[in-house]
């Protein structure tokens, strides 16, 4: 069955392969073996041997993916990137704070996530802005090289993919380079393992898994190990990393369901040759789609080249007349969800891991059909 190309930004598409390997499972779950337990993933303890083995294969299988080094931790939270925007305060704010002092944390402002996690973090720190790109409407990356870094910041947050604003950080930047003494924090909630993460400059990262990961409902959080244990007081138990990670995500109920399907994903990238693949092929994807926009004098992407999301790609039309023909249109030829965030308008196309090349080829076809019916 060839189902409709879906560039939903999130909850976003998923391997069919993986929905049907979870369909098979839904009633009665073969372990590796292929030997059925009689229950479905949904129904069993987390504490059960069977759900301990899903979590400890997607637990290896995400380390190897994403090449965590064995001094940092992996955690199944819940809350989404939203709670992280406090939950990383809260456990980070205090790292370089005098004793019984409020901690600072620097931000870097390039579009909406990092502006709503900077807001957040004030509740909790004090904050300060490194550098923002509001000036020029989120278009481009301010460069490292200008950014004000406090002395006494405990960490720096970037969103490394800003979701909306289609904005991507192409490099991360060298804190220690650039003077430092804060760790880096990252939001990589809509481009985590659609490309490799270099560890060396990262402290912690966060993001939810709903668009390139599996299903709403699990956040995944990689943290190096000498960061936990710093929470202020008032931290939740259960968001206190330190708590989290002593036991193996379980220290509550962790979103069981959202955790196997995610292993899943995670088997399915494997297959597809891991995270280098991978960016090989979502490179060719963003190139096909920013080629396509760039040579038609119909559509429009304000973004610098140098900062142009390969996941998040928001394209506007000259004549914003068109845009519900337009949308109409692309539903009908079997491609959905393409409407803008409604804070930008315009249309976007999030073309994530589990978008394979021949969605962007259809969307890019309609696109030059469109235009030569309606130019
Ligand atoms: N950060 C980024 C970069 C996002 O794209 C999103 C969701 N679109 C969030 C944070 C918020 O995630 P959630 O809705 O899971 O809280």
């Amino acid at each position: 069955m060839q189902r409709p190309y879906n560039f939903s930004a999130g909850p976003a598409t998923m391997p069919a392969e993986v929905l049907a390997q979870a369909a098979d499972e839904m009633l009665d779950w073969p372990d590796a073996s292929g030997k059925r337990c009689g229950m479905g993933v949904m129904e069993m303890s987390h504490r059960g041997k069977e759900f301990q083995s899903i979590y400890d294969r997607t637990e290896a299988d995400l380390r190897e993916l994403l090449a965590v080094p064995a001094n940092f931790k992996i955690l199944f939270m819940q809350g989404g990137g939203l709670a992280e925007n406090a939950i990383v305060p809260l456990n980070l704010s205090a790292l370089r704070a005098a004793q019984g002092g409020q901690g600072h944390v620097d931000f870097v402002l390039t579009g909406s996530w990092s502006e709503k996690s900077h807001k957040e973090a004030g509740k909790y720190c004090q904050t300060a802005v490194a550098a923002s790109g509001k000036a020029d409407g989120f278009t481009a990356i301010p460069a490292a090289s200008s950014w004000q870094l406090s002395d006494q910041a405990s960490y720096v947050h970037l969103c490394t993919n800003e979701t909306i604003n289609g904005i991507e950080f192409q490099t991360l930047p060298d804190l220690k380079a650039l003077g430092s003494k804060a760790e880096l924090v990252i939001d990589f909630s809509s481009h985590v393992a659609s490309r490799p993460v270099d560890w060396s400059k990262v402290g912690l990262a966060f993001g939810g898994a709903q668009k390139n990961l599996g299903p709403a409902g699990v956040t995944l959080v990689v943290v190096r190990e000498d960061l936990l244990g710093h929470a202020l007081p008032v931290c939740p138990s259960a968001f206190d990393y330190k708590t989290v990670a002593d036991n193996g995500s379980m220290y509550n109920t962790p979103p069981t369901y959202s955790i196997y399907m995610a292993g899943l994903v995670f088997q399915w990238l494997k297959r597809q040759g891991g995270v280098a693949a991978m960016e090989a092929r979502n490179i060719a994807k963003a190139e096909l789609l920013y080629e396509a926009i760039d040579a038609s004098g119909f559509y429009i992407n304000g973004v610098a080249r140098n900062a142009r999301s390969r996941m998040n790609i928001p394209f506007f039309l000259r004549n914003e007349t068109l845009n519900d023909a337009f949308l109409a249109g692309a539903k009908a030829a079997g491609l959905l969800q393409l409407k803008g965030h409604k804070s930008v308008g315009g249309m976007r196309a999030s073309i994530y891991n589990a978008m394979p090349l021949g969605g962007v080829q259809a969307l890019v076809a309609y696109m030059r059909e469109f235009e030569r019916t309606h130019g």
